[in-house]
């Protein structure tokens, strides 16, 4: 099975995480150019709900009143402005336009502003250490729809960035896999395993011992094994588990091969977080250029720049 995406994917992204100056104050972050060359794999579709709602730029800030977003899309919350103006059914139709939009362009992967009332997801108020009432309504229409959510903060780490573009290719890669017979089913999950494994021991174990015992598979199992898989890779991992699952790749191919490569320094060797992503990306083209996979980033995105 091929494990190069050779095509750009596609991402929906808050428009003011883009670089457009569409907050309710008129600013704007640039989120995107943390990516650097990187950038050429994704093509950005950005929308503001709050922008498509007529709201207009600056605009008075708006809350939700009463629940979460969850429940304004249940009818039992409300959106309001500072004035005390109600923007409720103006918001809902634009963020219900926005979903539209990402599903007809076939898009399931969304970079959102934390602490927004309309995008955040687990916060909708930016002041520190308030959660407001999460998701916020296009936070909960995201999230009720499955998608892979990305939080636009997160992109200013250079480890977490590298662990969302592996895990992003790796999804994209699964959802769109034709998967028809029990044993394409046996080979995406060994291509994707010792991800799953560093994200989600347990359920990835379970699911391996499933898997193993299997004999027969209908089309419907293999949707519900593919979802399974998805949800493991929706799962951010942490520097412990990356540092520890970098070395164990390392030594598989340090044993196989009986090469050192100066490109990696020992575990217990201190380094920032910019060089330790700098060793992976650079571990990761290298064993692929010899024919290695790297278990911790099984799927490459090669598209054209
Ligand atoms: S968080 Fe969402 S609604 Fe708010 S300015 Fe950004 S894109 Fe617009």
């Amino acid at each position: 099975m091929e494990t190069v995406l050779k095509r750009k994917i596609k991402v929906g992204i808050s428009e003011c995480c883009f670089g457009s100056k569409v907050r309710y104050n008129g600013k704007g972050f640039d989120y995107v150019k943390n990516f650097g060359r990187e950038k050429e794999q994704f093509i950005f579709y950005p929308l503001c709900p709050e922008c498509l709602a007529g709201l207009g730029v600056p605009r008075t800030p708006i809350s939700i009143k009463g629940g979460s977003g969850e429940d304004v899309l249940q009818g039992t919350a409300k959106i309001k402005n500072r004035k005390g103006e109600e923007v409720t059914d103006k918001l809902i139709k634009a963020c219900e336009f926005s979903l539209e939009l990402l599903k007809s362009e076939g898009i399931y992967i969304y970079m959102y502003k934390e602490g927004s009332p309309s995008c955040g997801v687990y916060r909708t108020t930016l002041k520190d250490k308030r959660l407001g009432n999460p998701p916020g309504i296009f936070g909960a229409m995201l999230l009720n729809e499955g998608f892979f959510l990305v939080c636009a903060d997160d992109l200013e780490s250079p480890i977490k960035r590298w662990d969302i573009v592996r895990r992003v290719n790796a999804f994209t890669w699964i959802k769109e896999a034709e998967i028809e017979n029990i044993n394409q089913l046996y080979e995406v999950w060994h291509i994707v395993k010792f991800l799953c494994q560093e994200l989600d021991e347990k359920t990835s174990r379970s699911l391996g011992h499933e898997l193993s015992i299997l004999d027969n598979i209908q089309k419907e199992d293999i949707e519900k094994y593919r979802k399974t898989i998805l949800e493991i890779i929706r799962k951010p991992s942490t520097l412990k588990k990356i540092k520890g699952w970098m070395w164990k790749n390392y030594s598989y191919y340090r044993k196989n091969k009986g090469i050192e490569l100066d490109i990696v320094k020992e575990p217990t060797d201190l380094r920032s977080n910019t060089i330790l992503a700098e060793e992976l990306i650079k571990l990761e083209i290298k064993l692929y250029g010899e024919g290695y996979s790297f278990g911790s980033s099984p799927i490459l995105n090669r598209a054209k720049r």
